[in-house]
C-alpha cells in the first residue's frame, strides 16, 4: 500500500469503527433502558464486516513497513481501531458463538425478563437507607431478594467463560482476564502486587471496623445473628450501612439532584450536562449508568432515583462521568472523544461519591445549620474510614474471584469459588442451604463488562493522587481528605474564586484532554506529579483511622 492509501484506508476504518460504537451505544440504551428492551439493531452483514477486518490486516501491515506515516493524533486513533478489530483475529466460529450466547444472557437479564423475586423499591430502600429492617427474618428475605440470580443462568454464563477464555488464547495470552488487564495497559504482575498490597495494608483494619459494626448494629437489633451477610443493608456488604448513628446520612438532606447541581454550581460547571431517565423496572434497579450515547451533548444517567443516600451517592458518581463528557474537547475526533482511561473517570467518578462524607461538603449542604456536623466530624471520619474499607475488601473479593473464574475455566463450582473469596476478604461464610444458588451472578457486570471490577478499586487510588493533587491548586491549607470542593463557600452552589479555579483546573487538566494521549498512566503521572500506586489512598485511610 502506497502512504496514500493507507491514508484513506486509516480513513475508512476510523469511519466504521464510530459507526459501531455509535450503533453499539444505542444498542445499549434500548436494552437497558427504553421501552423496546430487549430488540437487537441488526450489525453490519457479515461481508461488510470480513471486507474490513481484511482492510484492517493490509492496513496494519502496511503501517507496520511506512513507520511515521500517521500523525501522533492519528497513531493514537489507529490504537483504538486496532483494539477493536483485535477479538477478530480469533477463530470467526468462537466470535459468533460468543455474541449469541452473550445476547442470550442479556434477553435473560433485561428489566423485562421476569425475576424469581422482586424486592418492592420501598422495601429495598427501608432496608438500605433508612433505619434498616428490625427483623431477622426480613432482613434475610430482603437479602435473598437481592442476591438471588435466574438459576438458568449458570450454564451460559460457564459457556461464556471458556468461549472468552478460547478467544484470548487464540490471541496468545493465558486466559481471558489477562487479555483484558494486557489491552488495559497494565502488567498483570503490576497489578497483582497493587491488589495484594490493598489486601496486606486493610485486613487488620477492616477487622477493627468490622467488629465496631457488629457492636453498633447488635445494639441496634436482638437478636443479632453474628456473621450472617443480611445485617447491613447492602447486599454484598460494599459500602457502610447508612443507618449506622455515624452515618452522614443522619446529616443529608438528600435531594441528589439539587445537590450535584449546585456542586457543579459551585465549581463554575453550569451548563445541563445530563438527561435523566428512569429505566423502565420500576421496582429495583441497582446498575445506574451514564452514557454518553453520541460523543456530543447527548450524556444520558439511567438511574431509580429517591431522596435518600444512596440515591445520592449513585447520582455522585453517574454525575461525574456526565461532567467529564460533556467537557471533553469537542475538536478532538470521535475516537479520542473519551476519558483517557476507565480506571481515571472511574477514580473521578469515586471521589464524587465521596463528597458525603466531607466535612466541607456536608457543612455546605446546611448552611447556617453547621453546627451539628462540626460536632460531629469525627462520626464523619469514622464513617468515611469504614465505608472505604468496606469497598476495598469487597472489592478485593470479586476481583479476585473473577480472575481466578478465568483462570479455572467455567466448568469449576463457582458458587464455592464465590463464597471463599468473600470469606477470606469479608469474613462471611456462605448461608446454609445456597450451594446450589449463582450469587456471584447477582452482579451483572461479570456478564456485561467482564474484568472491569478492578477500575473501581484502583481508581480510588487514583482519587487519593488527585485530591492531593487538587489541594495543592487551592493553595490554601486544604486536606485532601475535606476536599473543600466548595472553595471555603458556606452556601453549596456559591462560587468563589477557590472553587472556580478548582473546576478550571479539572476542565482543562483532566477532562478536555480526553483520550490524546501516548500512555494513559503516564498522563496520570503527570497531572497528579506521581505515579499511580497505592500509597496514598493507604495513607489516607491510616489518616482518617487516626482522626476517628
Ligand atoms: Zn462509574
Amino acid at each position: 500500500m502506497t502512504p496514500e492509501s493507507l491514508h484513506s484506508a486509516f480513513l475508512e476504518l476510523a469511519a466504521f469503527v464510530e459507526q459501531r460504537q455509535l450503533a453499539q451505544n444505542r444498542e445499549l440504551w434500548e436494552r437497558q433502558v427504553s421501552r423496546v428492551t430487549g430488540r437487537r439493531t441488526a450489525g453490519p452483514a457479515p461481508e461488510a464486516l470480513e471486507r474490513q477486518v481484511r482492510l484492517f490486516q493490509e492496513t496494519e501491515r502496511g503501517i507496520d513497513q511506512h513507520a511515521g506515516c500517521l500523525s501522533q493524533q492519528e497513531a493514537r486513533q489507529w490504537r483504538v481501531i486496532r483494539s477493536f478489530f483485535d477479538p477478530y483475529r480469533a477463530p470467526a466460529q468462537s466470535l459468533v458463538r460468543m455474541t449469541k450466547l452473550l445476547h442470550r444472557i442479556e434477553l435473560a437479564l433485561s428489566p423485562r425478563a421476569p425475576r424469581a423475586k422482586i424486592l418492592p423499591v420501598n422495601r429495598h430502600k427501608r432496608w438500605r437507607c433508612w433505619r434498616g429492617i428490625g427483623n431477622d427474618a426480613a432482613r434475610e428475605a430482603a437479602w435473598n431478594a437481592c442476591i438471588t440470580a435466574d438459576p438458568q443462568l449458570g450454564e451460559p454464563f460457564a459457556e461464556l467463560v471458556d468461549l472468552r477464555n478460547e478467544v484470548a488464547r487464540a490471541l496468545g495470552y493465558a486466559d481471558f482476564y489477562e487479555y483484558r488487564l494486557r489491552c488495559d495497559g497494565w502488567i498483570p504482575a503490576d497489578f497483582d502486587r497493587m491488589l495484594d498490597e490493598m489486601d496486606r495494608a486493610t485486613a487488620a483494619p477492616y477487622e477493627r471496623a468490622r467488629t465496631t459494626v457488629d457492636e453498633e448494629l447488635a445494639r441496634l437489633w436482638k437478636p443479632f445473628p453474628a456473621g450472617t451477610c443480611w445485617q447491613y443493608g447492602d447486599p454484598w456488604v460494599q459500602t457502610a450501612p447508612a443507618f449506622l448513628p455515624n452515618h452522614p446520612a443522619k446529616w443529608l438532606r438528600p435531594r441528589p439532584e439539587l445537590l450535584v447541581q449546585r456542586t457543579f454550581a459551585g465549581l463554575g460547571w453550569t451548563g445541563k450536562y445530563y438527561r435523566q431517565f428512569l429505566p423502565r423496572q420500576a421496582s429495583w434497579f441497582p446498575n445506574a449508568f451514564c452514557l454518553h450515547l453520541n460523543r456530543g451533548a447527548d450524556i444520558r444517567i439511567a438511574a431509580n432515583l429517591g431522596p435518600d443516600v444512596h440515591s445520592l451517592n449513585l447520582l455522585l458518581h453517574e454525575a461525574g462521568h456526565a461532567v467529564w463528557f460533556a467537557h471533553l474537547d469537542p475538536r478532538l475526533p470521535f475516537l479520542l472523544r473519551t476519558p483517557a482511561h476507565p480506571l481515571l473517570s472511574e477514580g473521578f467518578s469515586m471521589l464524587m461519591q465521596r463528597l458525603p462524607f466531607m466535612p466541607s461538603w456536608v457543612r455546605a449542604t446546611r448552611p447556617g445549620r453547621s453546627t451539628g456536623v462540626l460536632r460531629h466530624e469525627r462520626d464523619l471520619r469514622r464513617a468515611d474510614w469504614t465505608d472505604r474499607l468496606f469497598f476495598t475488601r469487597w472489592s478485593l473479593a470479586l476481583i479476585r474471584f473473577e480472575r481466578a473464574v478465568y483462570a479455572g475455566g467455567g466448568a469449576a463450582d463457582l458458587q464455592a469459588l464465590y463464597w471463599s473469596m468473600v470469606r477470606r476478604h469479608q469474613g462471611f461464610e456462605m448461608p446454609q442451604g445456597r450451594g446450589d444458588c449463582l450469587d456471584y451472578l447477582s452482579k451483572h457486570h461479570l456478564i456485561t463488562h467482564p474484568a472491569s471490577y478492578h477500575y473501581y478499586l484502583l481508581g480510588m487510588c487514583f482519587a487519593s493522587l488527585l485530591t492531593q493533587r487538587l489541594a495543592g491548586v487551592q493553595g490554601h491549607d486544604t486536606d485532601p481528605l475535606d476536599l473543600d470542593l466548595t472553595g471555603r463557600s458556606s452556601v453549596l452552589g456559591l462560587p468563589t474564586a477557590a472553587s472556580l479555579e478548582l473546576g478550571e483546573f479539572l476542565r482543562e487538566h483532566l477532562f478536555a484532554p480526553g483520550a490524546d494521549c501516548d500512555d494513559p498512566f503516564s498522563f496520570a503521572a503527570k497531572l497528579c506529579g506521581q505515579q499511580l500506586s497505592t500509597t496514598a489512598f493507604l495513607e489516607d485511610l491510616a489518616r482518617l483511622e487516626m482522626m476517628s
